[in-house]
């Protein structure tokens, strides 16, 4: 069986000693990989390729990176296109002084169906940060972690059906492709939809709107 991805959930991480921080943690079984970035430097920069949505090219590349460390690489492409469809990173290159953590989690599920929780989740993040001089208990920082509003498409895992992708008129699975399902409940190839959203947000089955989540306005306002 091959390995999908599966979670992919945006959190903040309300620390006041912290500032212009994004964590990245990828799971795989019980093993996790985290990051630590400076926000800005992952937002905003350079308009060429790779910056869709406000996300830049070094963010990519540290993504792609990171699952080289976990010899999936091949899956970079679509959580990027899931991240770029579903959130907007747009005017997140100045952050104000005290702000949130963002905090990427990226669960991929493989032979072991093990579930990261939001326990297991700030553990991490707390270790990640190194804030030494930190007087959060755990159960005050379970409370600090809080979970970015639902986005629009969530990705089904090892999803069969005799239908065929409304899009691209061909059927699941196909290929490497992994499935999303949209808030309104409607099944498309995840590059299929990704792509769609980005030049209109909309569900093309029913046309309900389907905007990308605007990450400053939940972080900062
Ligand atoms: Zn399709
Ligand atoms: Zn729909």
């Amino acid at each position: 069986m091959k390995s999908r991805l599966g979670n992919l959930r945006l959190y903040k991480f309300d620390v006041p000693s912290e500032s212009d921080v994004g964590v990245m943690i990828i799971s795989f079984g019980g093993v996790h990989l985290c990051e630590r970035f400076q926000l800005t430097r992952c937002t905003g920069r350079g308009r060429g390729r790779g910056s869709k949505a406000g996300l830049s090219k070094s963010f990519v590349d540290s993504l792609h990176w990171s699952f080289m460390a976990q010899h999936r690489s091949n899956i970079t492409n679509q959580i990027f296109d899931y991240i770029v469809s579903n959130f907007s990173f747009k005017d997140l290159d100045v952050v104000p002084p005290a702000c949130p953590v963002l905090v990427f989690h990226f669960q991929i599920i493989g032979l072991s169906q093990y579930q990261v929780n939001e326990n297991d989740i700030t553990t991490l993040v707390l270790s990640t940060l190194r804030t030494r001089d930190s007087v959060l208990s755990v159960e005050d920082a379970i409370a600090r972690l809080v979970p970015i509003v639902a986005p629009t498409t969530e990705i089904v895992d090892c999803y069969q059906s005799p239908e065929l992708c409304p899009l691209c008129e061909k059927g699941y699975p196909k290929e490497d492709e992994i499935v999303h399902k949209t808030k309104c409940s409607h099944i498309f190839h995840a590059t299929c939809i990704s792509r769609y959203l980005l030049h209109t947000p909309r569900c093309p089955a029913c046309s309900l709107e389907l905007p990308p989540v605007d990450m400053r306005t939940l972080l900062f306002l």
